[in-house]
């Protein structure tokens, strides 16, 4: 037999059952050439790289390289199993093919059957084939694997608002008295369009605090509207475990968690809707889609579409925004009924101003079913008692000399303070009768003088106002030809 020379090549995938280590391979590998008259002038060995994509294998690179190489080192790879080699058939046939047509090598597994002829190459090819299901099953079990740790270590890490674990290394469970409170925040930003800002007021208000006993902030509200373990999912590789660094939203995995949900799908993903037409982080909003807050609210009289904004720029490098029909720029609307942005803002606050002035308003009541009725009056009656109570222990410490007297005037105050605000509350809630169309308008004429001053502040973002703005507007629709311009008020009440 005429001598040959080779290359080994060593694989070590993890996640493979039938694996023998790396040394039982060399093993096998310099017994097998000792057998057939073969010099192994040297092995290559990839430790710990799971095999699915080959780019990834720099041993097997290098190997590949050197085999192809002018020199013609070698006219063998000698590899363990095939599944060593590739870890898919057209991998495996490409390499396989080229090596020998390009450079008359040969890839050998040990210990799988060579045929030769064709027969031999259709048996090389099931051969391949089940390695190829055989690692993309392997696959779906890492893949579980993975999963399986994640979710025991998202069950070891604290869980949200509205769980507690009870049990280590078991799902979390519902504590009622906060998934309440997760149910009244999708519930207000789902159903009546309520901004974060809002929402977080209105649940200070109601002396609710986060899971860190803080009163709640804009941020707070945004991480629980963002957060699947609500509906009964569960996200990880979300952020990176060394910096923490929020990875792109491709690699996140989100599956079902094994606990029980506090709200619905339906409602979570209404509200990842919501969330993403209106946000889009600072540094990836590019120039061209520079959000107008007056954008998604224009309607075309013609054909009903949205107008959309174009940016555009004045001479002095200011920037505004051309609305026009969407229908019109798809050759689906017969009138563009353009209007620039600088005089659509003026007509707008004013249409608002004149409302105000009036304190008249024509508008839509949008009923909505409550997900979570909360009892506003008793939770600050509930308040109220618990300042009684507070009074009465900063008067004991005083009398006991814990206190000095300034100490115990400041507290009053405090204490004075809140019942004020909270008294001031009930006032506010006694006032608004639900079905009486009076108060009814009111409470809207007071949301759009809110509306107002956001709208008409610099101090607010585009996307604030945005926000504001959606909560007492169904649309607004400007006809060109006419030079009108209608609003279309509402209010959403449960
Ligand atoms: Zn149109």
């Amino acid at each position: 037999m005429q001598q040959r020379y080779a290359y080994g090549y060593v694989r070590v995938s993890t996640h493979d059952q039938e694996e023998i280590s790396p040394d039982s391979q060399e093993k096998l590998l310099r017994e097998y050439a000792k057998k057939n008259n073969i010099v192994i002038l040297k092995i290559f060995f990839e430790l710990g790289i799971s095999g699915r994509k080959a780019d990834k294998r720099p041993e097997f690179q290098n190997m590949i390289g050197s085999a192809k190489s002018k020199e013609h080192p070698v006219d063998t790879i000698l590899v363990w199993k095939y599944s060593r080699f590739a870890r898919n058939q057209e991998e495996s046939i490409v390499y396989k093919s080229l090596l020998k047509k390009q450079n008359n090598v040969d890839v050998i597994s040990i210990s799988e059957p060579l045929v030769d002829g064709p027969f031999g190459s259709l048996i090389e090819r099931i051969i391949e084939w089940m390695d190829e299901y055989y690692s993309i099953r392997l696959s779906g079990e890492v893949f579980r694997g993975m999963k399986e740790n994640a979710m025991r270590g998202s069950f070891q890490a604290r869980p949200p608002l509205g769980y507690k674990v009870k049990e280590h290394g078991k799902p979390p469970v519902i504590v009622p008295e906060e998934a309440k409170i997760v149910r009244i925040i999708f519930d207000k930003y789902v159903n009546e369009n309520a901004g974060f800002f809002d929402i977080a007021r209105y649940l200070n208000s109601l002396g609710f605090k986060t899971s860190h006993n803080k009163p709640f902030e804009r941020r707070s509200i945004e991480y629980i509207i963002q957060n699947p373990t609500y509906c009964g999912m569960i996200r990880w590789n979300r952020t990176k475990n060394d910096t923490n660094e929020i990875k792109d939203k491709s690699e996140w995995i989100i599956t079902d968690g094994g606990h029980e949900p506090i709200i619905s799908k339906e409602l979570f993903d209404k509200a990842q809707e919501r969330f993403k037409n209106e946000y889009l982080p600072k540094g990836a909003r590019p120039a061209s889609t520079y959000k107008h807050w007056l954008s998604g609210l224009l309607k075309c009289p013609d054909c009903g579409r949205t107008l959309t904004a174009s940016t555009m720029h004045r001479r002095n490098g200011e920037r505004y925004s051309y609305f026009s029909c969407y229908g019109y720029s798809k050759g689906k609307c017969a009138k563009p009924n353009g209007i620039s942005s600088l005089v659509l803002e003026k007509e707008v606050l004013q249409n608002l101003k004149e409302v105000l002035d009036a304190g008249t308003i024509e508008f839509e009541l949008h009923k909505l079913e409550p997900v979570e009725a909360v009892n506003e009056r008793s939770i600050l009656q509930e308040r109220l008692k618990g300042l009684t109570g507070k009074e009465n222990r900063i008067k004991a410490s005083y009398r006991e000399g814990i206190d000095t007297l300034e100490e115990y005037k400041e507290n009053k105050q405090l204490i004075q303070k809140e019942r004020e605000d909270i008294e001031n509350q009930l006032a506010e809630l006694s006032d608004s009768q639900p079905d009486d169309p009076a108060a009814t308008k009111d409470k809207l004429l007071k949301k759009v003088f809110s509306v107002y001053s956001i709208v008409s502040s610099d101090q607010y973002t585009d996307m604030q106002k945005n926000t504001a703005l959606r909560q007492i507007v169904d649309k607004i629709v400007y006809n060109r030809q006419t030079d009108t311009l209608k609003i279309y008020y509402c209010l959403y009440q449960k």
